[in-house]
């Protein structure tokens, strides 16, 4: 009888320490959450959940900087281009998709939206604020902008990145200082990806694993600068698509500028042989 008493005392026991235990991992789980996680219910990104996904045998990786007036700059493409070329993404059914979805396609082959385009800006201009935001939000398209943290506050605003991270975007690191990678030793260059990274995290709280190398310039060195600062992946502007095997630290970019009309722009994004202009 004793016995008996004493086996339903260790049950009950047991049963209130599982019960504590559980709600301990509970609370555990709740807590791990941190503030880089993406506030999805902001986001303004809108891609169509129903298309369908594929393998494609490249991405086209756009590279813009400058939207404006500018005349003979090749960095520079016009307002009215530029809306131009959105409009045809949206009528013909291309998928702008994000750095994480390029990312995973090239290290692991996964699948993407067919039809897939990434949307890259350069330098952080103020037209980027207010004429590239405005349309992409108009389109729900996703972008990513590569920005020089030491150089915030002359074009663009910490406050406005803020919104445009916000609303979804990546921001992402072209280095603190706009400066040919391939002229600083190998030090320098971890110093300059590794005060992007500071800022980015202490302005925006970003966690940031995205490289974009100012003026398309790296070396042999720069890939173990970029894993010094736990970076991902990095941008060229080397011409050409992105493939599954790509080495991610020297991805291609297609060079989009005035001299890119629709008929070669809908060229660009189709075919990987595309005319040099
Ligand atoms: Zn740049």
């Amino acid at each position: 009888m004793k016995r008996n008493i004493l086996i339903a005392l260790l049950t009950v026991f047991c049963s209130a320490l599982l019960l504590l235990l559980s709600g301990c991992s509970l609370q555990g789980r709740e807590g791990s959450s941190t503030s880089d996680a993406p506030k999805k219910t902001a986001s303004v990104i809108t891609p169509d959940v129903n298309v369908p996904t594929a393998v494609p045998k490249g991405i086209p990786v756009l590279m813009y900087h400058k939207i404006g007036p500018d005349k003979d700059n090749d960095a520079v493409i016009s307002e009215e281009l530029f809306k131009k070329q959105m409009k045809l993404l949206k009528e013909e059914g291309f998928h702008p998709i994000s750095m994480q979805q390029l990312y995973d396609y090239v290290t692991k082959g996964t699948p993407v939206p067919v039809k897939p385009v990434v949307l890259t800006f350069d330098d952080g201009y103020a037209d980027t604020y207010s004429i590239v935001f405005p349309v992409l939000k108009e389109y729900g398209f996703d972008a990513t902008f590569f920005v020089n943290p030491g150089d915030v506050g002359q074009r663009m605003t910490w406050a406005q990145l803020k919104e445009m991270k916000e609303a979804g975007y990546t921001i992402a690191n072209h280095g603190y200082q706009h400066i040919h990678m391939k002229e600083l030793t190998n030090a320098q260059q971890v110093e300059n990806i590794q005060k992007g990274q500071e800022a980015l995290k202490d302005k925006l709280g970003i966690s940031n694993v995205w490289f974009c190398y100012p003026y398309g310039s790296f070396n042999t060195y720069s890939e173990e600068a970029c894993k010094a600062n736990n970076i991902k992946a990095a941008l060229s502007m080397n011409p050409g698509w992105v493939h599954v095997g790509d080495n991610p630290y020297t991805l291609h970019r297609i060079w989009i500028g005035n001299a890119v009309d629709l008929n070669h722009f809908r060229e660009r994004i189709t075919t990987e042989h595309y005319t040099d202009l």
